[in-house]
């Protein structure tokens, strides 16, 4: 395997966010010429009767049809599926959801996100919102989020959202793993924030294994490097769970950030919902 990594550069727009993408795979195509079919793992996912792309929140991708002009650019077939959803059947597949029958896969990063696998298959819902968590609202009077709700687990528990609420209680500016850190090594301010963090991520976690109860929730993104969430986290799911017990086991991803590009990959060997050819 062979693993190109560059950034979207979001910023820049819709065209130039192609190009990004039609260049890595125009790389890759040296080592695999008879290629036929690209599988993309994207934030938001396709309307199936517009084939636009919806609910991302890279806005930019949002009303255009991404598969399409992927297709066309590329040159090949692409299967394109939500980046949670690609994480969560890797992970079911291949890594730390392997035999059981259903996998909750969550993205804990600059976004929130979510997929279900049930006997080895992604369940995505006839919408294509199935797992989408990340837009539960938690807090009516939460931040405005990017979908028109405020207080969505996504804004409040994203990457982001930890270290603005750091700074906002009057501590330094630093990342998630240096606010976990800070409150283990006894910073007040950081261990009361990471506190108030930990019970959201358990009172929003807790509300899906209410309704799915899985077998194993596996997590994924940068934030799942913290060990926090597999203890206090871990007891603050079950402070809210509906049981009397939590005996989900909640644990993090096996393959790290390539799960998601591996995800995709296996759906186009499924024959996932590819665009041409079919
Ligand atoms: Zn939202």
């Amino acid at each position: 395997m062979r693993r190109v990594r560059v950034p979207t550069e979001r910023e820049r727009g819709y065209d130039w966010i192609l190009g990004r993408v039609a260049a890595v795979v125009g790389d890759l195509l040296n080592d695999v010429p008879d290629c036929d079919v690209v599988g993309i793992g994207s934030p938001g996912s396709l309307s199936r009767h517009r084939g636009t792309l919806k609910n991302s929140n890279t806005l930019c991708l949002n009303g255009r049809p991404l598969a399409a002009d992927l297709e066309t650019r590329l040159g090949l077939a692409v299967v394109l599926e939500n980046d949670a959803n690609c994480f969560a059947l890797a992970e079911a597949m291949l890594g730390a959801g392997r035999g059981h029958e259903l996998v909750f896969g969550v993205i804990l990063g600059t976004g929130v996100g979510g997929g279900i696998v049930v006997g080895g298959k992604l369940w995505s819902g006839p919408q294509d919102i199935a797992g989408e968590w990340g837009h539960h609202v938690v807090d009516p009077a939460g931040p405005r989020c990017y979908c028109g709700e405020r207080g969505c687990v996504e804004t409040m528990l994203c990457g982001p959202a930890l270290e603005a609420d750091h700074v906002a209680a009057g501590g330094p500016p630093c990342g998630a793993a240096a606010v976990a850190a800070r409150a283990t090594a006894g910073d007040e301010t950081a261990a009361r924030v990471l506190e108030r963090y930990l019970d959201r991520f358990g009172r929003a976690l807790a509300n899906v294994v209410n309704i799915l109860d899985p077998a194993v929730v596996v997590l994924g993104g940068g934030l799942s490097n913290l060990a926090c969430l597999y203890t206090l986290g871990r007891d603050a799911v079950a402070r809210h769970v509906f049981n009397d017990e939590l005996t989900t086991p909640i644990v993090p991803n096996e393959l790290g950030d390539s799960a998601g590009v591996v995800g995709a990959a296996l759906l186009t060997a499924r024959g996932g919902r590819r665009r041409r050819g079919t």
